[in-house]
């Protein structure tokens, strides 16, 4: 049987039409980049959106991580998770920090805070936190830790566009919360990123570092980098703003056709929402267990024989790459929760134009 192949996740692009009038409005004014109206706009607009006060935009997720450490001058050690994209690390060594590696909950997959204050060392000055696939962390706690020990904390929220909590946005929590506008993630604008601020004077520092350092035509306060969003990602941005309500209750319904499907097979484990009141069905991560038919790995080949493309996200975990295999924190036996999800995870299609009859393929295949 020949099919189109099904990816794990797909961008949602608007009618091509209505995005000529953004790009007349480019041509017309010949502003590409450097804060452009697009950018001003889509900044505005994110906040009311989003719930936040500020945001700067960037070019994309990693940049505005490295980014975000060189604004709170972090150095020395960071603890932070094993179980992410590998770029929540490397934005560490961008720094020449030491990432020093906790393992996860076993039940969110997010770094565990029972684990945190153990690592903890005299060169410790931060945490950075993922809320993998969208569930927040346990930010009281993390804050909570912070706090007594004076340390920062930057969430790398790259999965998190538009979940809330109790209190509003989980963006608001740390010092610093960063978004990723990927291609793959649940808003994009081609590739893209944001850092949100607490206060107008942090997002000051942001908006200075993110272009070389610039505070005038003249004047260079910091060493800073090119991180700007240009016109023609912004513009994306905005008009797909207009969409992103209804492609999240698409999301939601595949997420429930998914659970429904999957609640009897056994040996297949949904994860769980870790108690969001507004959640973005990001992802849909499996866990394969004992009691499947099939290995994680013979499951991923059947699936992508029948051209379903599911992804493993995360493995390897990013303390098993060269870079940080060497570092003590690195050790599988100090990272064992983490080690067995990545052996288990399959994180299965998941973007709002898939059909019902493509989530009911897949959950056959996985069923048969
Ligand atoms: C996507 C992602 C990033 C990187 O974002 P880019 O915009 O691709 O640079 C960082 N961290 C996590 C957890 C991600 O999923």
């Amino acid at each position: 049987m020949t099919r189109k192949p099904i990816y794990v996740a797909q961008p949602l692009l608007p009618p091509l039409e209505e995005f000529i009038p953004y790009l007349e409005n480019i041509w017309e004014s010949k502003i590409l980049t450097n804060n452009g109206p697009y950018h001003q706009q889509l900044e505005q607009a994110l906040c009311e959106h989003l719930g936040v006060k500020h945001i700067a935009l960037f070019t994309n997720g990693t940049v505005a991580l490295v980014t975000a450490l060189q604004t709170l001058r972090i150095k020395g050690e960071v603890i932070t998770t094993p179980y992410s994209f590998v770029a929540t690390a490397h934005s560490l060594l961008w720094n020449a920090i030491d990432p020093v590696f906790v393992d996860v909950d076993p039940n969110t997959l997010n770094l565990d805070p029972a684990g945190i204050e153990a690592a903890i060392t005299p060169q410790t000055t931060a945490i950075m936190p993922v809320h993998v696939y969208g569930h927040p962390c346990d930010v009281d706690r993390i804050q909570k830790i912070a706090d007594n020990y004076g340390l920062k904390v930057i969430y790398d929220a790259a999965h998190a566009f538009g979940v809330q909590d109790h209190g509003g946005s989980v963006l608001r929590h740390g010092d610093l919360s960063v978004l990723s506008f990927h291609a793959t993630k649940v808003f994009t604008t081609f590739e893209g990123g944001a850092i949100v601020c607490p206060d107008a004077k942090t997002k000051q520092r942001v908006d200075h570092l993110k272009n070389f350092g610039f505070v005038d035509e003249t004047i260079v306060v910091a060493p800073g980098i090119n991180g700007k969003m240009n016109e023609f990602s912004a513009a994306l941005g905005l008009l797909q703003l207009k969409g992103v309500d209804q492609a999240l209750r698409r999301r939601k319904a595949i997420d429930a056709r998914y659970r429904e499907g999957l609640a009897g097979v056994t040996g297949i484990h949904c994860l769980q929402g870790a108690g969001e009141t507004v959640a973005n069905y990001a992802y849909f991560p499996i866990l394969v267990r004992p009691g499947y038919p099939l290995t994680r790995e013979a499951l991923y080949k059947k699936l992508r024989d029948n051209g379903i493309h599911a992804r493993r996200y995360f493995y390897p975990l990013i303390s098993d790459f060269p870079m940080y295999r060497g570092l003590p924190s690195a050790a599988q036996s100090n990272l064992p929760v983490a080690s067995k999800a990545a052996s288990e995870v399959l994180c299965l299609p998941m973007y709002p134009a898939l059909s019902d009859e493509q989530v009911d393929c897949v959950v056959e295949l996985l069923a048969r």
